[in-house]
């Protein structure tokens, strides 16, 4: 996944963490687009050839990512991997694309074009050249999944952290309040440099941000959330998205569409969502938060500002 995942139990289990991070080595190979061979991949090379049968998991997993592709001024977008793979941000060999490459690209993302047929689960991308990315969704599924193996094991409070994907499961045997405390890092400072700390029982923290993979060129930072309708890095007021759910995979999908809303249209949205919470920073060092009873912030940093 190109990250660090890290565990936290509270009980001596090797049995446990050995399950977790085989569970976590088998779901990455079979969804990750950073390796020639997985079953995303088998889709991906068959584009513009012929469907592909998949397993019910990955089936799952792409519909519900197609699904938040077509939520109305979604710029969440599953089929934006020949985008990604134009830019590369995040990995060896980033560039600039040149803008004809772009648009060109730009006519292999509709997500329209990604045809699932439910009766044997298989999977078509109707033009050739077209790659399903589940780079916005994957850590937050497979935090989920990391949950029911735990539970399998009786464990019921526990911390996973797929790279900034944090799931908190059950009370912290650590407060005396017995809430989680998660460190909200600061934009662009060093990870133990925090703007706050979350305070949450049983949930989901995830952060979409602009701050993490990036390249800079002629003073211009280059981030790794494509917008769709431009195929550029999405450009609004927002430095971050952090999403607070039950579930991690909501929490993934609704951190990159958030992102893509903006400020405004995200805080409405979240009128629509009563069991998600959000926190939401600005470029300007704003932050805005909507925590519908979730969680609590306490800022640390006292050059940002708390804004209503
Ligand atoms: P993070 O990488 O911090 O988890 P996200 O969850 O927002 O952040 O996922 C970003 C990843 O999703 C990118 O690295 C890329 O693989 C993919 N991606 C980039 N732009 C989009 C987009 N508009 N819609 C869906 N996935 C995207
Ligand atoms: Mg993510
Ligand atoms: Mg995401």
């Amino acid at each position: 996944m190109g990250t660090i995942v890290s565990l936290q139990l509270y009980v001596e289990n090797p049995a446990a963490v050995t399950a977790v991070f085989n569970t976590i080595e088998a779901l990455e190979t079979r969804l990750t687009v950073n390796r020639e061979h997985s079953e995303v991949m088998s889709i991906n090379h068959a584009a513009g050839k012929h469907p592909v049968t998949v397993s019910k998991l990955v089936f799952d997993l792409i519909q519900q990512a197609k699904a938040a592709s077509l939520l109305p001024y979604s710029r969440f977008n599953l089929a934006i991997g020949p985008i990604v793979k134009l830019w590369k941000i995040g990995f060896n060999g980033h560039s600039i694309p040149p803008a004809d490459e772009i648009t060109h690209r730009l006519s292999l993302t509709s997500p329209h074009l990604i045809e699932l047929d439910q009766t044997n689960h298989s999977v078509y991308l109707a033009k050739a050249g077209m790659e399903i990315d589940l780079g916005a969704i994957a850590k937050g599924y497979i935090a989920d999944i990391t949950k029911l193996v735990l539970a399998q094991y009786n464990i019921h409070q526990a911390i996973i952290n797929c790279g900034g994907n944090v799931l908190t499961i059950g009370s912290s045997p650590l407060t005396s309040s017995q809430e989680w405390h998660i460190g909200l890092k600061r934009p662009f400072a060093a990870a133990n440099s925090l703007l706050g700390i979350l305070h949450v029982q049983n949930k989901s923290v995830v952060t979409s941000g602009i701050y993490e993979r990036y390249f800079i060129f002629n003073k211009q930072l280059y981030h790794h959330i494509i917008d769709p309708f431009t195929g550029y890095p999405l450009d609004n007021e927002l430095q971050s998205v952090t999403i607070i759910s039950d579930s991690s995979l909501t929490g993934d999908i609704y951190s990159t569409i958030l992102f893509g809303f903006g400020v405004r249209h995200g805080l409405n949205e979240l009128e629509k969502h009563k069991n998600m919470g959000a926190i939401f920073v600005t470029k300007d060092q704003k932050i805005f938060i909507k925590s519908n009873q979730h969680f609590q912030f306490e800022l640390l940093a006292d050059d940002y500002e708390l804004c209503q």
